[in-house]
């Protein structure tokens, strides 16, 4: 069976990794970048991500460069404990929890792709325009952007990876696919600092107004980001892009209260070496995932907040169940339907918690907090993050349970 990817995101790479472990071989990354570049900030890959990765072999090379993250803390706008709990393996998981830059953690999986399927499997400046699917082929029209010239792929089955804005996903819904957007704004960075709590904690602190998310993503490197509604005298900007560069002093203004003997997050912002602005963004969960032989996977099929971190662990899970379904159904069909049976639904689930998440959950927490009731806020929160463990799939004894989408000996 041949398969063409298009997108060398974490979504594609992970793709391509499974199914060549499930014993596929005619695998082709097709990726609109000139160069795979190490771009973003922090990204943060909960137990259930890092199973997959590990059963793809990948723990060692997490382990090498991944911050394994040790407690989740909620504080106040005071900075005052609402809740903390363990994280990873101090949570009774069989796997870590880690914490990494998501430029690192792309170069590790693009490293295993060329090592493992050849150095030409990923074809870079192929920037995708259109796809179809004709006789159970898929056709892709794209652009060669080193020769300037169209160029057309056929596969057996077409893995649609390619982000938020995925062209793809359009071309084959027949319409842009609108982002919506609460009207809040991300602002990320990463500072060189030294550690704070545990060393390993990753602490948010704020209330409904406005949030911050603080954790290493290596050894003397602290990933920032803070969430809240977009001042209104910043210009508009561009929905679905990662890299808008900021100016450090605005964001600080913002966390100038932020201040504790436990962690200066003013500081840490203002020494920053990079930050960006991120509008928050995301889609309506969508009502088909499958177009004949092509298959939307990724922030492609479910681009949510990035609140939870389950953007990138939700593209690792489809892509798992992918290869799995498509080296063990009786047809290519079938495995087609199978893979959005079971991940389409629990994606849509988790998009629409994550906007839950971005409003009225933390607005009933801090009016708790405020009133004094830290115990009613620490329950609360409590409940939330159960469910939210079981709904995206990293409930620790459904996880350390559930069989492995690892597939041995099988060839089609
Ligand atoms: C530049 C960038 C920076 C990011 N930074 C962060 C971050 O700091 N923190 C965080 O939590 N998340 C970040 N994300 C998002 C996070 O990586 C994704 O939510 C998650 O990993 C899901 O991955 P994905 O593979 O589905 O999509 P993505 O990671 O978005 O990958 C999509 C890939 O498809 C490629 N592509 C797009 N259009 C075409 C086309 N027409 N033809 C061919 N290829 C195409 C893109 O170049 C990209 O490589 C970032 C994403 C990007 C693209």
């Amino acid at each position: 069976m041949s398969v063409a990817i298009i997108g060398a995101g974490v979504g594609g790479l992970t793709a391509a990794l499974s199914l060549h472990a499930a014993g596929q071989e005619d695998i082709l990354l097709l990726e609109a970048a000139r160069e795979i570049r190490d771009v973003g900030v922090g990204i943060n890959l909960p137990p259930h991500a890092v199973r997959e990765l590990s059963e793809l072999g990948l723990g060692d090379a997490l382990e090498k460069v991944g911050v394994p993250t040790k407690e989740l803390a909620y504080y106040d706008p005071k900075g005052q404990l609402i809740w903390a709990e363990p994280r990873g393996l101090d949570a009774g998981y069989r796997w870590p929890q880690y914490s990494i830059h998501r430029g690192t953690l792309q170069r590790l999986l693009v490293d295993a792709v060329r090592e493992r399927l050849g150095p030409s499997a990923i074809r870079v400046a192929q920037r995708v325009t259109g796809i179809s699917s004709t006789n159970n082929r898929a056709v892709i029209a794209a652009t060669d952007l080193f020769e300037d010239r169209p160029v057309s792929y056929t596969a057996d089955v077409a893995i649609c990876a390619d982000g938020i804005r995925s062209p793809s996903r359009d071309s084959l819904y027949g319409a842009v696919t609108p982002l919506a957007s609460n009207g809040w704004v991300m602002y990320r960075g990463v500072t060189r600092a030294g550690p704070f709590l545990s060393g390993r904690s990753m602490v948010i602190i704020g209330d409904e107004t406005q949030r911050v998310v603080v954790y290493p993503i290596a050894d003397g490197v602290i990933n920032w980001l803070l969430v809240r509604p977009k001042d209104a005298t910043r210009a508009e900007t561009e929905l679905g892009n990662w890299n808008l560069p900021v100016p450090t002093n605005v964001i600080a203004e913002f966390v100038k209260d932020y201040r504790f003997d436990w962690l200066d997050v003013h500081h840490l912002v203002s020494s920053s070496s990079e930050s960006y602005e991120y509008p928050m963004a995301d889609i309506d969960p969508l009502p088909r995932w499958i177009f004949g032989r092509c298959a939307l996977l990724g922030d492609a099929a479910h681009a949510m907040y990035p609140f939870g971190s389950n953007g990138a662990s939700q593209a690792i899970l489809d892509a798992r169940v992918l290869a799995y379904e498509l080296a063990t159904a009786a047809t290519t069909d079938d495995a087609l339907r199978a893979y959005d049976a079971q991940r389409r639904p629990v994606a849509s689930e988790v998009q629409l918690a994550n906007r839950r998440q971005a409003g009225d959950v933390m607005a009933r927490v801090s009016a708790l907090a405020r009133s004094g009731a830290h115990g009613d806020a620490k329950a609360e929160l409590q409940d939330v993050e159960r469910r939210y463990k079981q709904l995206a799939g990293f409930d620790v004894d459904a996880l350390n349970t559930r069989k492995s989408w690892s597939v041995s000996d099988v060839s089609r």
